[in-house]
């Protein structure tokens, strides 16, 4: 099979923006341009190349999967990244998710437990030229305190509760952004950090694998 183009890559992401994006909701500007602009093609496997702009996720091996673009975007908007911030990552996956983070904040840090998955995305991630993203492959449900305190911190697998550590590593007005719920469904809330004391908001419903760690789902 002759290599599709970067060009009609480039199409298939505007048609994704425009399709699936913008009729659902997503209307930050910043969050917009970074789905036009990565590579999600770059992030699959070689044989899923043709279902990199689908409408729903790809699997990533390990019984993994990359989610569909518009989990994403939703889960980005809602973590309102600014320019200067720092974020953390709780699951690396393909990378995808960090490198759409990359483009927004200003340093990113993100963690996988898997540690075939976290050097296939250090790989792509290196080869796109981003230089603001830190990986490791740890238990992400305790999060990474040598960096701590965040603006915000995205979790793109599924806990029964918001793990204590990740509450604790963010900054005041810091948002967590996670699924919670049992295993087979949960429902995406966003956390926010106020004067010492918490608050959360139901966003909708969702399916993601768990996660799996001291602060999760036990194996
Ligand atoms: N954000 C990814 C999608 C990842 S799927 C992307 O953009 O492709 C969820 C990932 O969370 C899986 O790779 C899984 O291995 C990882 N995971 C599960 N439990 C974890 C834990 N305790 N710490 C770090 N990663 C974990």
């Amino acid at each position: 099979m002759i290599a599709k183009q970067e060009k009609e890559f480039e199409q298939e992401r505007r048609l994704m923006v425009q399709k699936q994006l913008i009729p659902r909701g997503i209307t930050d500007k910043r969050v917009l341009e970074a789905f036009t602009k990565v590579p999600r093609h770059k992030f699959v496997p070689g044989r899923c190349i043709e279902e990199a702009y689908g409408d729903y996720p790809v699997s990533i091996g390990e019984g993994q999967t990359i989610s569909q673009p518009y989990m994403v975007a939703l889960m980005t908007q809602c973590l309102e990244v600014k320019e200067n911030d720092k974020v953390l990552e709780i699951g690396t996956g393909s990378g995808y998710q960090a490198a759409i983070l990359a483009e927004l904040a200003d340093k990113v840090y993100t963690t996988e437990r898997i540690s075939g998955l976290s050097k296939n995305a250090q790989g792509v991630l290196q080869e796109l030229g981003y230089t603001n993203i830190k990986l490791k492959v740890r238990d992400g449900s305790l999060g990474w305190e040598e960096f701590a305190p965040y603006d915000g911190i995205i979790v793109t697998c599924a806990a029964p509760s918001a793990p204590e550590p990740l509450k604790k590593q963010l900054k005041e007005n810091g948002r967590l952004v996670i699924p919670i719920g049992g295993s087979f469904s949960q429902t995406l809330s966003v956390v926010k950090k106020r004067k010492g004391g918490f608050s959360e908001e139901d966003i909708c419903g969702c399916v993601f694998v768990p996660l799996i760690g001291k602060y999760g789902c036990k194996q």
